[in-house]
């Protein structure tokens, strides 16, 4: 039985991740449940999985409610390091979740990382700690699970990782398409269900730009080994060349809950009758095409500036949250978020090996500094 506490519970992954525990009674229990503002879910989420902890940022009679649910009021932190939690997933938005993720590796924890801000501005101090505390930090994400699964116990020779994109909302739009996109278009994306802030990152490549950033990081591959490939199709997730010719590649429908179940059972593989099954002959067609640079901007701005290391990474996810924030409530173009990312980085002042409060400082500092760039 593995203790659960599932840090952005109520969010696309947090839910999926609660069927999969539902899945698996007898092998998974929740411990603890984190959530922003989504206070309704939240307490249903409690009453049905009867969590040892409840964390929200919500009124103090809001917060009653959820504790008359029988679950303590606990802060992340405090959660994490209970002695009943063997596993943490953190599986929020934007930067909220490093400090509790960096004490739960601390302590010995392991972590389902679906948050991939996490990994992209911390990814030496989180990789150093892991191997500090002996503990596995297991990817949830679908093309780093993929890459996982792949290289697991045939880790030589590795010549190439190739990552797949399915390109996102605007695969097939013109230069002048794109610059007219509305945040409604953005966020309906042709293959994954997810939250708002990934799926506008899917239509900018951003988010896979993360996923090189993060794959570099967590399995110890030069930059110029990884390759991304758009696949339209979401069937392959990410492909391992090694380097007597041989590929290895990982199929599966994309459902989020395939690489969670994987993530959270490790090293074990249990049947799913909940899970739809890939057929290759009704699927037909799987397509590969060249990434048209031009068109997604935001991918070489965020790895020209990441490949530095230092804040960096961090710098460019506050720079991003902050410019996917302003699109979506419609005050900057989509093509103009590329513009304004490059903008702020190129005004910051990078610190090398940072500790983990200066890494969430820069990323503050490229928010504000982007809204301000943006206002004036
Ligand atoms: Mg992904």
């Amino acid at each position: 039985m593995k203790g659960l506490a599932i840090l952005g519970s109520t969010g696309s992954i947090g839910t999926q991740t609660l069927d999969v525990v539902r899945a698996f009674p007898e092998d998974l229990r929740v411990v603890g449940l984190a959530a922003k503002r989504s206070i309704n879910l939240l307490e249903n989420q409690a009453r049905e999985f009867h969590p040892k902890f409840v964390y929200c940022e919500a009124s103090s009679r809001e917060k009653a409610r959820l504790t008359s649910t029988g679950s303590v009021e606990a802060t992340m932190v405090d959660m994490v390091l209970d002695p009943d939690v063997d596993t943490v997933v953190t599986a929020t938005v934007g930067d909220v979740a490093l400090i509790p993720t960096v004490e739960a590796i601390k302590a010995g924890k392991n972590v389902a990382l679906a948050n991939k801000e996490s990994i992209v501005m911390a990814g030496p101090i989180l990789t150093r700690l892991a191997t500090e505390n002996g503990v596995d930090i297991l990817p949830v994400d679908s093309e780093p699970s993929a890459i996982w699964q792949c290289i697991r116990g045939d880790n030589d020779g590795i010549a190439r990782l190739v990552i797949t994109a399915s390109g996102g909302a605007f695969r097939n739009w013109t230069l002048a398409q794109l610059a007219n996109a509305t945040p409604e278009q953005a966020i309906n994306h042709p293959t994954w269900n997810m939250g708002a802030k990934i799926t506008v990152d899917s239509a900018t490549l951003m988010n896979k730009a993360f996923e090189v950033i993060e794959a570099h990081y967590l399995f110890g591959i030069p930059w110029k080994e990884i390759d991304v490939v758009i696949h339209p199709q979401s069937i392959i997730h990410s492909m391992v060349e090694f380097v007597d010719g041989t590929f290895k590649a990982h199929l599966g429908l994309p459902d989020m809950r395939i690489p969670i179940q994987y993530a959270l059972l490790y090293p074990e593989r249990i049947s799913n009758n909940s899970i739809g099954r890939f057929d290759p002959v009704s699927t037909g067609q799987l397509t590969f095409e060249e990434m048209d640079t031009d068109r997604y901007p935001c991918f070489n701005i965020a790895l020209r500036f990441a490949k530095q290391g230092g804040t960096w990474p961090a710098a460019l996810c506050g720079a991003d949250e902050a410019a996917v924030e302003l699109f979506l409530s419609g005050r900057i173009g989509f093509m103009e978020i590329p513009v304004v990312i490059q903008e702020t980085l190129d005004s910051h002042s990078p610190i090398a090996n940072p500790a983990p409060g200066q890494v969430l400082e820069a990323a503050e500092w490229a928010r504000q500094r982007l809204n301000d760039l943006v206002g004036s």
